[in-house]
């Protein structure tokens, strides 16, 4: 008899396994507890897969051999508790694609810095003639292009809700971009689960594969015993030079791979991505590029036409000498350190919005020194003022994106950058980044 697959959510990796389970000989259904948009109500349809949207019918779930659960979802639901409790198993989409191809993995996790990353890493392959796929939390789903048989290697985004339902999937070359705190309510507020969750990337990996680390991040070096996979560990820093990795040297990243036997120098003027956080993930992009047969010329290549990616310290206008840049993607105190620290003119900062239970404290001496003026943008901006009120020489309040980009821009004077970077998380007022920092540009550009 057919296995049962129950897949929950039907975004777009769970309609890609979805399409999967169905080529698999799985009976396959799909639950959504919210809508399912048109494209992929369509996709289940025509391809003859039941579904159900607005409602989780325990009884057409709890019967499944096999769950595939959305990263979305907690394991803290009463639905997810009572499968658990039933012993049925519960996996994500990459857990479930990955028993079905045989291409290699690269798997990218952190806590700031995957999408760009991954996107890098991908765009050097691709460009180079490697046949490779995109997924995880960018691109397309992973289970339907391996239902297509589509790559021999694919760039995977991984967050860690993913990464914990994953159990026997190999990656083989695995980068941890950084670890600070961050969703630390889906980790009962205990750094170490969250820590254990970004290790659980090396948990298969075998003397040939790579695990790719920052070597100045404190959290990951602190715990690199929880690296139980076989894999040559492969360091990468800007403070210091190192014998098997990337490391920075004056204005150029070397990438020495043992391995390999190979070196390769990249001059950071020669890439688009500014700020040292990019440093940082041009160095894993680039160990990953070089344990690949590509010129070191076309990898240098690609570095220096790779588009930034939006919502991440894109810069959007110079108006009357001001310029306007959208980092609303940093919705966590470390990404806006990153941007802050970025930054070689004085600041008029954009921040603030859904809190998590944010300690501003790391970026006191930053804002000390760059920021000029704050413009609070949030619902609740008491932390803010707290924190800053005294350092800056003027501090607004603001609860939309016109009134806020009006401020700053009153304020700011020719020479000095506007920054939305909130630092939070911005649901308070947007319907998620995305939107918050289009809506930024917006105003900008009526400005
Ligand atoms: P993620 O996918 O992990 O959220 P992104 O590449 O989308 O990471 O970047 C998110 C935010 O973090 C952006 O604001 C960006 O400027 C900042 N950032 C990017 N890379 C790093 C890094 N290596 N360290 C710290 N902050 C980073």
């Amino acid at each position: 008899m057919a296995k049962r697959l129950v897949i929950l959510g039907a975004g777009e990796s769970g309609c890609g396994s979805a399409l999967l389970g169905i080529a698999k000989g799985f009976e396959t259904y799909v639950s959504d507890l919210g809508t399912i948009k048109t494209i992929y109500s369509n996709k289940l349809k025509n391809a003859g897969i039941d579904f159900e949207c607005g409602k989780h019918t325990e009884s057409k779930i709890l019967n499944a051999d096999l769950i595939i659960k959305s990263p979305g979802i907690s394991d803290k639901t009463d639905l997810i508790k009572k499968a658990k409790s039933l012993g049925i198993e519960i996996i994500s989409e990459i857990e479930f694609a990955s028993q079905y191809t045989s291409a290699n993995l690269i798997g990218i996790t952190g806590t700031n810095g995957k999408t760009t990353t991954t996107l890098l890493t991908y765009h050097i392959l691709n460009n180079n003639g490697i046949s490779v796929g995109l997924a995880g939390n960018v691109g397309k789903s992973f289970a339907a292009q391996v239902a297509e048989n589509k790559f021999e290697n694919y760039v995977l985004e991984l967050s860690s809700f993913q990464l914990d339902g994953m159990f026997k999937t190999k990656i083989k070359h695995a980068v941890l971009t950084n670890i600070t705190p961050d969703h630390l309510d889906r980790y009962e507020y205990k750094i170490e689960n969250y820590i254990n969750s970004k290790y659980r990337i090396t948990q298969n990996q075998t003397e040939t594969d790579s695990f790719i680390y920052n070597d100045d991040d404190e959290l990951t070096i602190k715990n690199l015993h929880l690296n139980k996979g076989k894999a040559s560990a492969i360091p990468f820093s800007i403070n210091h030079e190192v014998q098997n990795g990337a490391f920075l040297y004056g204005n150029e990243i070397i990438v020495r791979l043992n391995n390999f036997n190979k070196e390769f120098i990249m001059p950071i003027n020669q890439l688009t991505i500014n700020g040292k956080h990019n440093i940082y993930n041009s160095m894993a992009a680039a160990i990953v590029a070089n344990s690949y047969e590509i010129r070191k010329e076309s990898i240098r290549q690609s570095f220096s036409d790779f588009k930034n990616v939006e919502h991440r310290m894109e810069w959007v206008a110079r108006i009357k000498g001001v310029d306007f840049i959208n980092d609303s993607k940093a919705t966590n105190v470390n990404s806006a350190w990153y941007a802050l620290e970025s930054m070689d003119t004085p600041v008029v900062w954009i921040v603030g919005g859904t809190d998590k239970g944010n300690d501003y404290s790391m970026l006191l001496p930053l804002v000390k020194d760059k920021v000029r003026v704050i413009v609070c943008m949030g619902i609740d901006n008491t932390k803010i003022h707290q924190a800053f009120g005294n350092v800056v020489d003027f501090i607004v309040n603001t609860d939309n994106a016109e009134d806020a980009v009006n401020a700053a821009y009153r304020f700011a004077e020719k020479g000095e950058t506007v920054l939305l970077s909130p630092a939070c998380a911005s649901f308070d007022l947007f319907n998620d980044y995305q939107d918050r920092g289009n809506q930024f540009k917006k105003y900008v550009k009526q400005l």
